[in-house]
């Protein structure tokens, strides 16, 4: 091995990224200045750039070093894949025209990737492993180019040299940006993107060259995509690791490379990677298993690589068990590992300081570690390892302290909670069987409006969220729109919304969502156990942030008694005070509370599931008391925390389900409980969503054209069923025609008994404009699709 930079060796103490967003989201509004027209490109270029500069200060000024590549150059305005396509040049055939004569995408070419233009959809946005995060699928054919392109790479590494900084450019690697890619519309059947490696690792080359030449000592390559079961089989995989590293190590002038595998263990592959030649490999400590000792033999001795230990939590918020962590680090350095100490993922899953939370009560602020907090954890790491214990010893009884406190604190547990979690029984896990239920429900008036029609309409919750609810929301928290007035304001919305489904004929009305910002927030603020956050902000994609509220003690409903108080009661009892039709009332169910927060380490996320679930049990039970005869609990996100391996994959399925059932069964036969998911490849959860024993199962279906029925039909699935029919991630209002088409198609798959005619998703991002006519459409095409059945 040959390198042109000096030998840099890797450093003590590293992350493996930092929020990009900034803290106060000043790259979001960079972003949305620039596409909105109201900024040059040359301002967004600067504000990125400044962004850059201020992280590595804040990280040097935390205890990383300024030259030493601990500081990773890790800073995509949109999304790390894009940029990974973007550098290899990787431009798929539908967006060839946008490529330069060099084959190149510029930035405006790669935001046309991100969002679409006139003609075109954007590329697909999926989940990033078992995250909230959502990255851009790469479209990869037997014929999509590869071109190196370090421009953007190379300009960052000068920048931070000009300002004394000497960094780590970061770039997704090739086997994991192969296994994250999709085949594109072009590619044959059979065509799998893993079989382009030997056409993309001359590109890597290319780009690791022209990196060493900016004077990068180091490269890091991550490769994710090794610690989760594809469908590639296993030996494949392997073979791939063993093609591609060999020879990126056998490049000359190269930097030297860190591959990390963030978000569990790579288990077999971490053999031919070890001995790829590779100079560093990073392993996550915190969701994968410590090495055994047959892999820790994997570092030890000449030649073998530095083993960067992921050691600190980089997805969840609490303060590291310092002490313990630190013991974890020095069996591995006597096992005789060459260790360093890192982050076990990027930290941009976590919000960046706790500092700026000055509203949290100081108890739970002090159990708490943001990212910048992290990265003192980290050099903490790094310095007992190197000088001992003694060195740190302040540092580990505060982390100490800081954990016992959180352990006897009033409100972490809570023993009439847990007395009544323990004391569960099965019987109050289900309801009677799915036929009985249909016949008490079948013919049932649900309100003074008599039985639902065939082919039944409703929405999904949420109506458009428009500038006058946010603002109204926004005043009332900060103080300047008292509670009487606010929930004036919302009875108004409201009735407003209940109208509007009566003049657009809707059989199953929704009070609209308007006292929700999300999903989960609301609930969060409204149930013991969890604090919401002022600045908390993460990425989930391009320029959008969510704020994840953190769940920190046991868990029931805020007010008097174990049981506590309603709180969605008073806004959907309101809507069907209002009206002769029926409204269905709307919750979060427990797995969507659980993946869309940073929930409390100290239990089994089951536990903390179950306590969950019981506090919507309750809400269930108040709302049906209110006269609500229809209950939908939305589990968007149950098939985000499926596990990465599948022999994990049945005691997850089993305990979320649990818990959605648990939420569910305490009501009468005749009370219709729905569901909604919102995506549309079901593929591993078929069998959980019906074992969600759900009445009626709302779907997105509009984009696949009613493809994900064939699925569940296979599956005999023979629940009340609302595949989308209206793609509500675009402004486009569907034709009534269009609708109806669908409906057809939909009724090949599934008896008119059965069928439920809806959107794909909540209406909260549309406008009114689109919503009406949409809807209108919706309406139209059911009363027509109904004289056919
Ligand atoms: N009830 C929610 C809404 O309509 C569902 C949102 C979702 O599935 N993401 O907004
Ligand atoms: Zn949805």
């Amino acid at each position: 091995m040959s390198t042109t930079t000096p030998a840099v060796p890797f450093p003590a103490a590293t992350i493996t990224g930092y929020p990009r967003i900034g803290r106060r989201r000043e790259l979001k509004q960079a972003l949305e200045a620039y596409w909105a027209g109201r900024s040059t490109r040359e301002e967004l270029e600067a504000a990125a750039g400044e962004l850059q500069l201020a992280t590595y200060r804040r990280l040097v000024e935390l205890g990383l070093g300024a030259q030493d590549a601990s500081l990773p150059a890790a800073f995509p305005l949109y999304d790390q894949v894009l940029d990974t396509t973007v550098a290899l040049g990787a431009v798929p055939s539908r967006f060839a025209d946008l490529a330069g004569a060099d084959g190149r995408l510029d930035l405006d070419g790669s935001f046309v990737l991100a969002r679409g233009d006139a003609g075109r959809a954007p590329l697909e946005l999926t989940k990033w492993f078992d995250t909230n995060y959502h990255y851009l699928v790469p479209e990869i054919g037997p014929g999509t180019p590869f071109t190196a392109s370090a421009g953007r790479l190379v300009a960052d590494v000068r920048r931070a040299a000009e300002n004394g900084f000497t960094v780590r450019p970061v770039l997704v690697g090739p086997v994991s940006f192969l296994l994250l890619a999709k085949a594109d519309d072009d590619a044959p059947a059979g065509f799998d993107p893993l079989q382009r490696l030997a056409d993309l690792l001359p590109v890597y080359a290319q780009l690791l060259g022209e990196l060493a030449a900016a004077g990068a000592p180091w490269v890091q390559l991550e490769e994710p995509a090794l610690v989760a079961d594809q469908d590639v089989p296993a030996a494949r995989l392997a073979a791939a690791v063993q093609e591609a590293y060999p020879a990126l190590t056998a490049v000359p002038g190269r930097p030297r490379l860190l591959v990390t595998t963030s978000y569990g263990s790579p288990g077999a592959l971490l053999r031919p990677l070890a001995r790829s030649g590779v100079e560093a490999v990073h392993l996550d400590l915190v969701k994968g298993a410590a090495p055994a000792p047959a892999e820790l033999a994997l570092f030890a001795g000449e030649g073998a690589p530095v083993l960067v230990a992921g050691a600190v939590d980089g997805r969840n918020v609490w303060r590291a068990d310092l002490a313990g962590r630190l013991g974890e680090l020095e069996d591995l350095a006597r096992a005789g590992a060459r260790v360093a100490v890192a982050s076990s993922t990027s930290l941009f899953h976590v919000p960046h300081d706790v500092a700026e939370e000055t509203r949290l009560h100081p108890l739970l602020r002090s159990w708490l570690a943001f990212a910048d907090q992290k990265v003192g954890e980290i050099v903490t790491l790094a310095r007992g390892l190197a000088a001992g214990r003694g060195a740190v010893a302040d540092r580990l009884a505060e982390a100490a302290a800081a954990r016992r406190s959180r352990e006897d604190a009033p409100g972490v547990r809570d023993a009439a909670v847990r007395e009544r979690a323990a004391s569960l029984t099965s019987a109050e896990i289900g309801r009677a069987p799915a036929a009985v239920r249909r016949a008490a429900q079948e013919g049932r008036s649900f309100t003074a409006s008599g039985p639902l029609p065939p082919l039944p309409t409703t929405t999904i919750g949420s109506f458009p969220q428009t500038a006058e609810v946010r603002a109204a929301r926004a005043r009332h928290r900060a103080g300047a729109l008292p509670d009487a007035e606010y929930e004036g304001f919302l009875r108004e919305e409201i009735e407003r919304v209940v109208r509007l489904q009566e003049e657009l004929g809707l059989d199953v009305l929704v009070h609209g969502e308007p006292e929700r910002n999300d999903m989960v927030q609301y609930f969060a603020e409204h149930l013991d156990g969890f604090a919401t956050t002022v600045h908390g902000w993460v990425q989930s994609y391009g320029s959008r942030c969510t704020r994840p509220s953190i769940l920190w003690g046991d868990v029931s409903r805020e007010g008097p008694g174990l049981r506590g108080e309603a709180f969605t009661v008073p806004w959907i009892g309101h809507a069907q005070s209002l009206t002769d039709r029926p409204v269905k009332g709307m919750l979060t169910g427990p797995v969507t509370i659980l993946a869309w927060s940073f929930v409390r380490d100290d239990q089994p996320l089951e536990q903390t599931a179950r306590q969950v679930a019981l506090a919507l049990r309750d809400e269930v039970a108040d709302l049906e008391a209110a006269g609500i005869g229809i209950i939908q609990v939305d589990e968007p996100a149950l098939r985000e925390l499926l596990p990465l391996r599948r022999a994990d994959q049945q005691a997850y399925l089993g305990w979320s389900v649990d818990a959605f059932r648990l939420a569910t069964s305490g009501v009468r036969d005749e009370t219709q409980i729905h569901t909604h998911l919102c995506y549309s490849e079901f593929g591993e959860v078929v069998g959980a969503i019906d074992g969600l024993d759900a009445d009626v199962t709302s779907i997105e279906a509009a984009r696949s054209r009613m493809e994900v029925l064939t699925d569940l039909e296979a599956a005999g699935f023979s629940r009340g069923i609302g595949p989308g029919v209206w793609d509500i991630h675009s402004p486009r209002v569907p034709g009534q025609e269009e609708i109806e088409q669908l409906l057809e198609r939909a009724l090949e798959h599934v008896p008119a008994r059965t069928l439920w005619v809806n959107p794909d998703c909540g209406l909260k991002t549309r406008g009114y404009e689109e919503t009406k006519a949409s809807l209108e459409h919706l309406v139209a095409a059911a009363r027509t699709a109904r004289e056919r059945v």
